[in-house]
């Protein structure tokens, strides 16, 4: 991992071990706090398991932790997922809800395993459970174990060709809409943002529905958008009346990507948010 240097202050999308991330809960607070970051949304894939070391870690280093999760979904839409902030931890329904979604993942990341070796790679479903470390299993742990094998040239190469969605490797999940993610999140008291817009198919089409049940935020600034789709999301922000929010999206995982407080997030982002809270 690159050498440590300074970040900004707040990064409102992270992931640790509890889902796909390489560090512990402890561990990515620690860099996070060593970057200079002071407000963190820990936001791991359809779990809140991680939450409780982040906060405990956060108060011992300074770094005030949101509770947060991100939620796959899955539709014609592309990749969209949908943050969640300001969840309650210990809410047992929630994570109930959260636990269908995980043993879904689990049994998608065992079809494509078995894919992949009916087309002659050897990649083994034990390894890829112990990438995961107990982790909410997703492509990131296949992609690792892909490369590991030497099947693929990088972490990023196994993306672009066995685990693309046209592989024959590949395998749908089975989990929520975009609009049942964001319902969700409101019904168990979160403030729902939308996740790197970039990556959604039909993007002016979706917001209006989103917002429609109860959607706050977009996530405008992001280390992979170009300054366009920046600007398009501002836009977007303003015409709906969303919260524009920001994050890494740091998984610690090869090289590529933004690294923790990577993405400038403007301060009353959190008050923002906070105010959208219990109204849709
Ligand atoms: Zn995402
Ligand atoms: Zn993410």
């Amino acid at each position: 991992m690159a050498a440590i240097t300074a970040g900004y202050a707040i990064d409102l999308h992270t992931h640790s071990l509890r889902s796909d991330g390489a560090l512990s809960p402890a561990e990515l607070v620690k860099r996070a706090a060593a970057r200079g970051v002071k407000i963190q949304a820990l936001s791991d894939h359809d779990t809140l398991a991680g939450i409780a070391e982040a906060t405990a870690t956060g108060e011992s280093l300074g770094v005030r932790i949101i509770p947060a999760t991100e939620l796959n979904t899955e539709s014609e839409w592309g990749d969209a997922h949908v943050l969640g902030y300001f969840i309650d931890p210990q809410d047992a329904a929630l994570e109930d809800r959260l636990r269908w979604l995980r043993e879904n993942r689990g049994r998608r990341i065992e079809l494509m395993v078995g894919n992949l070796n009916a087309l002659g790679y050897a990649v083994d479903l034990v390894r890829v459970l112990e990438i995961a470390q107990g982790g909410a299993l997703g492509r990131p742990h296949l992609a690792q174990a892909l490369f590991e094998k030497g099947y693929v040239k990088s972490y990023d190469a196994a993306f672009d060709t066995l685990l693309a969605k046209d592989s024959p490797a590949y395998v749908a999940r089975v989990g929520l809409s975009p609009i049942e993610a964001v319902t969700l999140v409101r019904e168990h008291g979160g403030v729902p943002s939308l996740a790197h817009p970039g990556t959604v198919l039909g993007l002016d089409e979706l917001l209006p529905e989103l917002v429609a049940v109860g959607l706050a935020g977009i996530e405008a600034y992001y280390g992979e958008h170009t300054p366009e789709m920046t600007a398009r999301c501002l836009d977007r922000a303003r015409t709906l009346d969303l919260v524009p929010t920001g994050g890494s999206d740091f998984h610690g995982r090869g090289d590529h990507g933004t690294d923790l407080g990577g993405v400038f997030v403007p301060p009353e982002t959190i008050e923002r948010l906070e105010s959208r809270r219990g109204r849709a």
